[in-house]
């Protein structure tokens, strides 16, 4: 691959952020590989949450175009200035359902659907516009109580919903979790496994070919989810540093 020319005035903080998606991007591709699947099948998405808005768009000069946001706010503040140029956005954090207006137009991606009346406004917020959401299902694997998201056995239900609903600007296209942050290996494979089978089962119990999606896997646990099938990897810490970086905020 050619890289393009370095800007001479690149900061060390710019520096270290091609840096460091160069070592991220081979420990997904590595994981990949060792698990036998295609490394191209694995999206890396920068989760970029508290990160300053020029810290964005270096990792945008490195190459990276999809980033994560839990805010919408926060979204608002940085994205603009990068749409433009190709930046694809994805909303991992909880939706208030009123805020669900200010999606269409900076971000393609919603991967926390856990509501009818969210997909519902979603949709809505699209119509005039040729916007189109793909959207996830979250699910609550485990449980957790401080966590969001469907229980596995209410995800056939709130698909059903979703579908019976006649959402024209939504697609559904696969389902999303959060490990438990202090599992053991085993327990994080078993986590990310039983979103797999999940999927598996929706995909074929609805007839959805194009509900592919399993957006699983952060900084601490993403080898594991992608040797459990993860087809988005929502990395923070391991691009952007700890967030500190909350202090030099733009
Ligand atoms: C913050 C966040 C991440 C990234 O976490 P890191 O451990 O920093 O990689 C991924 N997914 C969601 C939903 C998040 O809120």
């Amino acid at each position: 691959m050619i890289s393009p020319p370095r800007a001479p005035s690149l900061s060390i903080e710019n520096v270290d952020i091609a840096h460091n998606l160069r070592v991220v991007r081979r420990a997904i591709n590595d994981a990949a590989v060792h698990a036998g699947r295609n490394p191209l099948d694995v999206r890396l998405i920068a989760v970029s949450k508290t990160v300053p808005r020029g810290t964005v768009e270096a990792a945008f000069r490195a190459g990276q175009t999809d980033f994560g946001e839990n805010t919408v706010q926060e979204a608002l503040s940085k994205f603009p200035s990068l749409h433009d140029l190709g930046l694809t956005g994805h909303f991992i954090g909880y939706l208030q359902t009123n805020k669900a207006k200010f999606i269409p137009g900076h971000f393609s991606w919603v991967h926390s659907i856990d509501r009818l009346p969210l997909a519902q406004k979603l949709s809505r917020a699209c119509e005039g516009t040729d916007a189109r959401l793909d959207t996830l299902v979250q699910v609550n694997v485990t449980r957790d109580p401080n966590k969001r998201g469907v229980a596995p056995e209410s995800t056939f239900e709130l698909i059903e919903q979703l579908m019976a609903a006649n959402l024209t600007h939504i697609s559904l296209r696969g389902l999303m979790t959060l490990g438990p942050y202090h599992g053991d290996e085993r327990i994080l494979h078993d986590c990310f496994a039983r979103l797999r089978a999940l999927r598996e089962e929706c995909a074929q119990r609805f007839a959805l070919p194009q509900f592919t999606e399993l957006s699983m896997g952060m900084t601490d646990d993403f080898p594991i989810a992608i040797a459990e099938g993860a087809t988005m990897v929502r990395i923070g810490t391991a691009i952007f540093g700890e967030r500190a970086y909350k202090t030099l905020r733009d």
